[in-house]
């Protein structure tokens, strides 16, 4: 589909484009494998000669379409769908970083992330320099190194709620001839488009607002086909020399713009299989064709609560990119002038233990460890994600005892702040 189709648009009919005769609404195709004629041409598609599906863990058309909408909601050029947000952001390094490597990252972004980068990417051989996303350029260009292959960050840190100066890192990066990874899964295309700030390549956890429905795990990565590999051939050898298990394939000669997710799903798709299943790439293309409705919604909600809070003599602190006279305001509003997210975090006068009073007192929003989707929702990382940490490797994390994370759904607002009033009490 055009991709200068706007978004809304995008959201409700990219991806699946049926020809005459077939299904108005996209197919599960719901095979592991596809059948041919000739035991040759089945062949070609295994040497990369020719595209087709022939097994659901290298490619299926069901995910292919979803891929492909989120792929245009983007603006990139290539797309991937992936079993979950963490297998979205560790295929996205492991395709251009090998042992040896390094990769320099925002420290605030997503506990997942973070141990990937920190603990199980380095029993790859793969370090990693956590950088303080406020720095100046020149702090953050001593985190380079000669062996550095990727820079990472997300839009809106989950959950510290920082917002990424896309720009800044994107210099950085480039700077030193290497791609800006962004984590864009809590501003979503709707509100920030990173490839137009100068990020190469973006990934979703698809779990969150995209599916808005909490039905299924998942992840994507999109790959804007703007980094030059072959400028920067000597850090970049598995994309720019031939790749032996394809017969000698140099992806960037033979794929051009689609060389990084080609070589994802040759490579790393093939040997580590985390694929999307074609029943939840379903579903979360039916969460996507309401995204453009809901994640304004979810905004709109979220302002509304947030400064209700923030006239709370009872709450301590407020933390949401979309208030003004937040830390964030500033840059949210240059990135994220529509809106930002609908995850807010506070903390209670009382601490720890007014947290837990307040959220068993709770009777519309509901106790989880989810955030982003259509129904209001609140977590205690202390006692809960974080639970393993003390006080003082809490604040470490950037999580402070008394965080109370909630995540704005698209109920009517008076219900929710009615909610909210009734568990804080008088
Ligand atoms: C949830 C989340 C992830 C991990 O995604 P899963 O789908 O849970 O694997 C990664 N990044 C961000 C920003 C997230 O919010």
């Amino acid at each position: 589909m055009n991709q200068m189709m706007s978004q809304d648009t995008l959201c409700v009919q990219g991806g699946w484009q049926p020809k005459n005769g077939e299904p108005r609404v996209l197919p599960i195709y719901q095979s592991t494998t596809f059948k041919y004629e000739t035991s040759e041409q089945m062949g070609r598609l295994f040497d990369l000669e020719e595209s087709g599906y022939f097994y659901t863990r290298l490619a299926n058309p069901t995910n292919d379409a979803v891929a492909a909408k989120i792929c245009a909601l983007e603006g990139g050029a290539a797309a991937m769908l992936t079993s979950s947000g963490q297998a979205a952001n560790m295929y996205a390094l492991l395709n251009i970083c090998s042992a040896g490597d390094h990769v320099v990252s925002s420290a605030t972004i997503y506990g997942g992330t973070s141990n990937l980068l920190t603990v199980t990417l380095k029993r790859f051989g793969i370090s990693c320099t956590l950088v303080d996303p406020d720095a100046d350029e020149e702090e953050l260009e001593q985190a380079f190194r000669p062996n550095t292959r990727a820079v990472f960050g997300e839009t809106i840190a989950n959950p510290a709620l920082v917002v990424l100066d896309i720009e800044k890192f994107a210099r950085i990066a480039h700077n030193h001839g290497v791609p800006l990874i962004v984590d864009n899964t809590f501003a979503t295309p709707i509100n920030c488009r990173p490839f137009q700030w100068g990020a190469d390549i973006v990934t979703h956890s698809t779990t969150k607002y995209m599916d808005g429905h909490a039905m299924c795990v998942g992840g994507c990565i999109v790959d804007s086909g703007n980094f030059d590999w072959e400028a920067h051939k000597d850090k970049y050898p598995g994309l720019t020399t031939p790749d032996e298990s394809y017969h000698g394939v140099i992806y960037t000669q033979k794929f051009g713009k689609g060389a990084y997710i080609t070589k994802a799903t040759a490579q790393l798709m093939r040997d580590m299989g985390s694929i999307q299943s074609p029943q939840n790439a379903f579903l979360l293309n039916v969460g996507l064709e309401t995204l453009h409705l809901r994640v304004p919604r979810h905004c709109e909600n979220a302002k509304r609560v947030a400064e209700f809070l923030k006239a709370r003599a009872d709450v301590d602190w407020v933390c949401y990119p979309g208030l003004e006279g937040d830390k964030y305001y500033d840059l949210a509003m240059k990135y994220m002038p529509k809106g930002t997210c609908g995850v807010i975090s506070f903390g209670l006068k009382g601490g720890r233990e007014a947290a837990a009073r307040f959220m068993d007192r709770l009777k519309l929003a509901a106790i989880v460890t989810h955030v982003a989707d259509a129904r209001t929702s609140v977590l205690h990382p202390a006692s809960h994600t974080h639970r393993q940490l003390n006080d003082e490797q809490l604040r470490e994390a950037g999580v402070d005892p008394s965080m109370i994370r909630l995540s704005v759904g698209i109920e009517e607002v008076k219900d929710i702040i009615q909610d909210l009033e009734e568990a804080l009490g008088e």
